[in-house]
């Protein structure tokens, strides 16, 4: 007879199309996760995993927390969801109000969604049609930095640029400008400041040449995470604020990744104390419970949407689930969480473990950089760490070295060769440093 979880890995072999994945390699290597218990995952065998990824950069308190659980049950003893179309609801009004409290003082206003992409789409479509109802119609365009990543929309992917996810779809993409990411990693200079200055420059160039047709520029808050956790230097995103307010250009910060505890603040954009004109928040929103999303804005760019419905001012946006009770009560929940356990307050000190730790990775042969800001951390994998010449990306060594530790009990998935570490916020020092010491072996194993 068949074992029971033999079953599951068939039929999800048969079934299934998971994103963001190459199926071939699922069907080499299947994986069907069965239950969570803080911060493990347990799949159908009874394997348990460190969940060292968060699953999927989302699952800020670990699974099964209590609280949380809680707050959905009781949210579905009164209703899972009416539209938000012309019908507020309380859990909406109440994240509306929280999430303002939490964010930068200017924002004021929320507009819920369902995914970080779709905070971004609405983000764009904002902006956008800001300036349109202002009756600057010449303001279309938007600037972005190369290796970003905003999602997978079509939208989204506008305003990205990682090659390998984006190339095929170009014909179906407009144009954005792209101004250079500060790299700190292979600059030639490797100083921080030089980079960061250097950048802002041609940032400036392009403003100078661009602005009257800029309606916005879209940047990830400090860390790029999907590009490789690559980290902007300091000051650099308060230059970019001061550029937008120079040249009249809206400043769009997508905190999706970033939001909610995982630098070390509520938001990245604390850590340079910017005020975005749009902000997009998603992922961490519901601590990986239900998919809630928001894109936040000023009282301005409200305003230019207001009027007689006849002036066609409306925001013609808006999905089914678009504000669904159960995600805003999951989110209140987790934001409550985080102000009772004053997590925040502590990612400071495992932060500084961590970094201690991952600081001795350098004298592995095959790490070529360490990055890290919080509990948001990249590990970077090159062939030869004098030249920081990278391995042929066909050998897949970040793949290899995840599928290691896969088997070691921990569970992430790689940025091509850059192995992330972004476990729950509220995991114990012990913890991380069982992590830790998995992701070692695994990358001493395979590289
Ligand atoms: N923006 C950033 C910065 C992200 O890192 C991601 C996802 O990783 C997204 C947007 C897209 O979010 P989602 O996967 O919820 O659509």
């Amino acid at each position: 007879m068949v074992a029971m979880s033999e079953q599951w890995l068939e039929k999800s072999k048969k079934y299934l199309w998971l994103p963001f994945t190459q199926m071939k390699d699922y069907e080499e290597n299947p994986l069907v996760i069965e239950s969570g218990e803080g911060i493990f995952l347990k799949d159908i065998s009874g394997k348990t995993y460190y969940d060292g990824y968060s699953s999927l950069w989302l699952n800020v308190h670990g699974h099964r927390k209590k609280e949380m659980d809680e707050a959905i049950r009781k949210q579905l003893e009164r209703i899972a969801h009416s539209t938000l179309l012309g019908a507020a609801n309380i859990p909406a009004i109440e994240l509306a109000e929280k999430l303002i409290e939490w964010t930068p003082p200017n924002l004021t206003r929320v507009f819920y969604s369902d995914s970080g992409a779709e905070s971004v789409e609405i983000a764009l479509k904002m902006a956008f049609q800001y300036w349109h109802n202002l009756g600057e119609t010449q303001k279309q365009k938007f600037v972005t930095l190369t290796n970003g990543y905003h999602g997978d929309t079509v939208g989204a992917i506008s305003v990205g640029s990682i090659d390998i996810f984006h190339t095929v779809y170009h014909p179906l993409m407009f144009t954005s400008y792209k101004a250079p990411f500060p790299m700190v990693y292979r600059h030639p200079s490797n100083d921080p400041n030089v980079v960061r200055d250097e950048a802002l420059a041609q940032l400036e160039a392009l403003f100078e040449q661009h602005h009257e047709e800029i309606a916005a520029m879209i940047v990830e808050a400090i860390v790029q995470g999907a590009g490789g956790m690559h980290i902007m230097p300091k000051g650099y995103l308060k230059g970019v604020e001061q550029l937008c307010r120079k040249y009249n250009i809206l400043l769009i910060v997508d905190e999706v990744a970033t939001g909610f505890g995982r630098t070390g603040k509520r938001f990245a954009v604390e850590h340079e104390n910017v005020s975005p004109d749009i902000m997009t928040v998603a992922k961490g929103i519901t601590g990986g419970y239900l998919p809630i999303a928001a894109t936040l804005t000023t009282e301005a760019i409200y305003e230019a949407f207001y009027g007689d419905y006849c002036e066609l001012k409306t925001f013609f946006h808006g999905h089914s689930y678009t504000g669904n009770q159960l995600g805003c009560a999951a989110a209140l929940a987790n934001i409550a969480l985080f102000e009772k356990e004053r997590l925040i307050e502590q990612v400071e000190e495992k932060a500084a473990f961590v970094a201690e730790q991952l600081a001795t990775f350098t004298e592995l042969k095959h790490v070529g950089d360490v990055r890290q800001l919080g509990l948001m951390c990249g590990i970077e994998l090159v062939r030869d760490r004098e030249t920081n010449e990278p391995y042929p990306w066909t050998e897949r060594i970040g793949y290899q070295t995840t599928l290691k530790m896969r088997e070691l009990g921990m569970l992430t998935r790689p940025l091509g060769d850059v192995i992330v570490f972004m476990p729950p916020l509220t995991s114990a020092i012990a913890d991380l440093e069982a992590m830790i010491s998995i992701m070692r072996e695994a990358i001493v194993a395979t590289t």
